[in-house]
């Protein structure tokens, strides 16, 4: 009996050695300078690529820089690299829509997601109608227009300003600094955001919409509005990566669930139409905006974030996309590459 227990004690030893083995080489972290070295060949390699133009359907967004190039990686042990222009500010547009979905999940659960929204790649583009009328409302994720409004309509708070400050709290507490809006970009969308207001009145037509929807938009349309820079996205994007804990302020951001219900999400439906290309190339998590920024996760080890605002034709940063991509192949990030044990 008692050679029974010592033989098991050795055992379950012998498990736990081998699990901590696995864990520490899985995710054994890039030094810095391998980060700094990656990100320099990449800015250096896509620094003058002229593709690509800004949106133009918000008028604001237009007018800003196109030559606004800034790199940021923060890493999930609270290292902060940076090259390039960090300090010009962008709205961070579909980007808020990964974190106003995270808080949904982390007060109502990923069930109440599920159910009130859904979690499926419509196959349509961010802002289609036809995509909503076709599933009369179901069948759409947080991260197209549809499904972006209606978590909006579902955040926390009583009236349309506690929702606001619950989203901006919550876009702040992962950037681990207080965000404000750009206002001139907000009027802008505001005056001809038609639109986003036809979607969420339909929504609500199909008991989809779950607040006001002309505030619902509104808080939405706000909510693109907040001015980030790459620093600032790559922060964030480093909370998620490492499991809802700020890796700089170290603050308890969301939980680790909320995490893991929160990146498949961006898996699917990250880069607009052109996720399923994205995820062929990096096999990341990621999310982008409008207004030229671009995030991407590698769980466990960082964030990293790009902003520039020429877009491609699916509307996502031309730059941004190149860097990215070139650093998970320079630093073999994509989760996918498996090396094999013999
Ligand atoms: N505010 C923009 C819209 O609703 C966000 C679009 C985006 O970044 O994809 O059209």
């Amino acid at each position: 009996m008692k050679k029974y227990f010592i033989r098991k004690l050795f055992r379950s030893a012998f498990l736990m050695a081998g699990a901590m083995f696995f864990s520490i080489s899985f995710v054994k972290a890039q030094t810095k300078a391998e980060i700094e070295s990656a990100i320099k060949e990449a800015y250096e390699k896509f620094k003058d690529l002229k593709e690509g133009k800004n949106a133009d359907y918000i008028k604001e967004l237009a007018t800003v820089d196109p030559n606004i190039f800034g790199i940021a990686v923060v890493t999930t042990d609270g290292q902060v690299i940076t090259l390039g222009d960090i300090k010009s500010m962008v709205s961070i547009q579909s980007v808020s829509k990964v974190f106003t979905m995270a808080k949904v999940l982390e007060e109502q659960g990923p069930q109440a997601i599920q159910d009130k929204i859904g979690v499926d790649a419509t196959g349509l583009r961010f802002n289609s109608i036809v995509a909503v009328e076709l599933q009369k409302g179901k069948e759409i994720n947080p991260l197209v227009n549809p499904g972006a409004i209606a978590s909006s309509s579902l955040i926390g708070g009583a009236d349309s300003a506690a929702k606001m400050k619950n989203i901006m709290d919550i876009h702040s507490a992962f950037a681990g600094r207080e965000l404000s809006l750009n206002w001139p970009v907000y009027v802008s969308e505001a005056g001809d955001n038609l639109r986003n207001q036809a979607i969420a009145h339909l929504l609500k037509a199909y008991g989809r919409m779950y607040f006001d929807p002309v505030q619902a938009t509104d808080i939405y349309t706000k909510q693109c509005a907040i001015n980030v820079n790459a620093k600032d996205l790559a922060v964030m994007a480093g909370t998620l990566a490492n499991g809802g804990v700020n890796p700089v302020t170290k603050k308890k951001v969301v939980s680790p669930s909320t995490v893991m219900y929160t990146l498949p999400v961006m898996v699917t439906a990250g880069l607009y139409d052109n996720a399923g290309i994205w995820l062929f190339n990096t096999g990341l998590p990621a999310k982008s905006g409008v207004g030229g920024g671009l995030l991407a996760v590698v769980p466990g080890k960082f964030g990293i974030a790009v902003v520039s605002p020429p877009l491609d034709a699916a509307g996502n940063s031309v730059k941004a996309q190149k860097v990215i991509a070139y650093v998970v192949d320079k630093l073999k990030l994509n989760p996918y590459l498996i090396t094999p044990k013999n």
